[in-house]
C-alpha cells in the first residue's frame, strides 16, 4: 500500500501600507513616478542619514494586528536584518526580529467541515527595498530606489494550512479585513500583497514536521495553488524515491507551472541581527492604544450582521455586497441615498457584477458614484424609465458615470405613457399583422406576446409594457 502524505503549510505574507510617506524619511511612496524621483539621504542609504519613524505606520500594523485578534506589543523594537543585495544601498534592512510589534493572532476560515483558526506568530514592521530592472538590450542592470523605505508589515502564520484552498481562504481573508482597515489596498499583482509560500509533507500521523521549502514570486491566487500543488508533488517524488527535501528558497516560473531552486534558505543567524542602534523603542501607550481601538472601522463580521439586521437583505446578498469594501461602501451610501436596500443590491450583484465580467475589472476598479446609481434606481421605479432602458442607461452610469435623469431627458428616453399616442401605434400594429391577430383570437395566448414585441418595437423601446398589453387585450 501506498503511503499517505499530509502538506503542512505557513505562509509570511508582504502587506505594503498606504502611508503617503515611507516609513523612515518623508518621501512620497507613490507608485510609478520616474526612477529615483522619490529619493532622498535616508532612503538611499546616505552614510550618516537617520531614519525617523513614521506614526501612521506604528497605528497601521497595530490596526492589522488588533483585527486579527493577536497581542500588541507595548514595547516593541527594530532590528538590523545584516545582507548585501544591490536594491538595498544601506546593505542592511530595519525589520524586527526580538520584539515585533504583534504577536499570537488568529484568523478564522470557512473550510467544508467547518470553522477553523489559523495561527498568526507575529506581525512585524519593515521597510521594502528598492527594484533592479534588467535591461537587455544596453546588457546592464538599473536600480530604482522609489520603493526602497516603503513601509510594510510582514504577517507570519504559524504552519496550520493543509491545502490550497485553506491557503486562499487564509489570505483572503487577510485581505478583506486589511482592505477594510484601509490600511492596503493588497493588490497581488501589483506587489502590495506578496506571499511567500512554506511548504513540507510529512506522512500522514507523524508529528514531526518535514524539511521545508519556500516558494517565491508568486503574484496571484492561482499561481498560489498551482505551486502548491506542485511543490507537494515534487517533494512527493523525492520522499518516494528515498532522496531528502532540501531547505531552500525556489522560484515558481507560472509559465512553466515549475519551480527551480534560488538559493539556500537562511536561517536567522546567516543576517547576523542586531539592534537598531538608529531607532529608540516604539513605547505605546494605554491612550494611544485606545486611540487605535478607537478607530477600528466595522468589519466585515460585524457588518454581515448589520446588514441583514438594518436592511433586511437576504444572507447571499450580504455575503457577496461585503467581499470587498468598495462594493460595501457603495451599497451603504447608494442606500442611503434612496433607501431602497434590496433594489441596490440588485442592482449591485446583477448588472455590476456582470459588467465588472464584461470587462474584467475588480470591484476596487469600480467608478461611478452612489448618487448616479441612486438616481437611476428612483427613475426606474417610479416608471419613468422601462426596465430595458434602464439597463441601457446603467451601463452608461457604469462606464462613466454620467447623470441619469439628464441623460434619460437629453435622450428622450422617458416611458410613454400617454394612452392616446400608445393607441393609434397599436392599432397601426395589429393592422398590419393579422396572422398573430387571427392565432390570438383563436386562443393562441402566445400571439398576443408578438404584438406587444412589435409595439415596443414602433416605440424604440420607450413604452410601458404593462399599459401595451392592456390597451393590446382591449383592442383585440
Ligand atoms: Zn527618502
Amino acid at each position: 500500500m501506498s503511503k499517505q502524505y499530509e502538506t503542512v503549510i505557513g505562509l509570511e505574507v508582504h502587506v505594503e501600507l498606504a502611508t503617503k510617506t515611507k516609513i523612515f524619511c518623508s518621501c512620497s511612496t507613490e507608485f510609478g513616478g520616474a526612477p529615483n524621483t522619490h529619493t532622498c539621504p535616508v532612503c538611499t542609504g546616505m552614510p550618516g542619514s537617520l531614519p525617523v519613524l513614521n506614526r501612521q505606520v506604528v497605528e497601521y500594523a497595530a490596526a492589522v494586528g488588533l483585527a486579527t485578534n493577536c497581542s500588541i506589543t507595548r514595547k516593541c523594537k527594530f532590528d538590523r536584518k545584516n545582507y548585501f543585495y544591490p536594491d538595498n544601498p544601506q546593505n542592511y534592512q530595519i525589520s524586527q526580529l526580538y520584539e515585533p510589534i504583534c504577536r499570537n493572532g488568529y484568523v478564522e476560515i470557512d473550510t467544508p467541515s467547518g470553522t477553523k483558526k489559523i495561527g498568526i506568530h507575529e506581525i512585524h514592521m519593515e521597510e521594502d527595498a528598492g527594484k533592479l530592472i534588467h535591461d537587455e538590450w544596453e546588457d546592464c542592470s538599473l536600480v530604482d530606489f522609489n520603493r526602497s523605505g516603503v513601509p510594510l508589515i510582514e504577517i507570519v502564520s504559524e504552519p496550520d494550512m493543509r491545502s490550497a484552498d485553506e491557503v486562499i481562504a487564509y489570505l483572503d481573508k487577510l485581505r478583506l479585513i486589511i482592505q477594510y482597515l484601509g490600511a492596503s489596498d493588497c493588490k497581488l499583482q501589483e506587489g502590495s500583497m506578496r506571499a511567500d509560500v512554506n511548504l513540507s509533507v510529512r506522512e500522514v500521523g507523524s508529528e514531526k514536521l518535514g524539511t521545508r521549502t519556500e516558494m517565491k514570486n508568486l503574484n496571484s491566487f492561482k499561481a498560489i495553488a498551482r505551486a502548491i500543488e506542485g511543490e507537494k508533488e515534487r517533494q512527493i517524488e523525492l520522499l518516494e524515491m528515498g532522496r531528502p527535501v532540501i531547505q531552500e528558497t525556489r522560484r515558481w516560473d507560472d509559465n512553466k507551472e515549475s519551480s527551480h531552486a534560488m538559493r539556500s534558505k537562511e536561517d536567522a543567524q546567516d543576517y547576523r541581527y542586531f539592534p537598531e542602534p538608529d531607532l529608540p523603542p516604539v513605547i505605546i501607550s494605554d491612550e494611544w492604544l485606545e486611540e487605535i481601538k478607537a478607530r477600528q472601522p466595522e468589519l466585515r463580521t460585524e457588518k454581515l450582521i448589520r446588514y441583514k439586521k438594518e436592511f433586511d437583505i437576504p444572507d447571499y446578498d450580504a455575503q457577496i455586497i461585503t467581499s470587498s469594501k468598495k462594493m460595501a461602501d457603495l451599497f451603504e451610501a447608494t442606500t442611503a441615498l434612496c433607501g431602497k436596500p434590496k433594489k441596490v443590491s440588485n442592482w449591485l450583484m446583477v448588472e455590476t457584477m456582470h459588467l465588472m465580467k464584461e470587462h474584467d475589472m475588480e470591484a476596487d476598479d469600480l467608478k461611478f458614484s452612489p448618487e448616479n446609481l441612486a438616481k437611476l434606481i428612483d427613475l426606474a421605479d417610479a416608471g419613468t424609465i422601462n426596465s430595458s432602458v434602464a439597463k441601457e442607461v446603467f451601463e452608461k452610469v457604469f462606464l462613466d458615470d454620467i447623470d441619469p435623469d439628464q441623460y434619460v431627458e437629453e435622450h428622450g428616453l422617458k416611458t410613454v405613457s400617454d394612452e392616446g399616442a400608445l393607441r393609434s401605434v397599436i392599432e397601426q400594429v395589429i393592422a398590419s399583422n393579422p396572422q398573430s391577430v387571427e392565432d390570438y383570437r383563436n386562443g393562441k395566448e402566445k400571439a398576443i406576446g408578438f404584438l406587444v414585441g412589435q409595439t415596443m418595437k414602433a416605440m424604440k423601446g420607450k413604452a410601458n409594457p404593462g399599459l401595451v398589453n392592456q390597451i393590446l387585450k382591449e383592442l383585440l
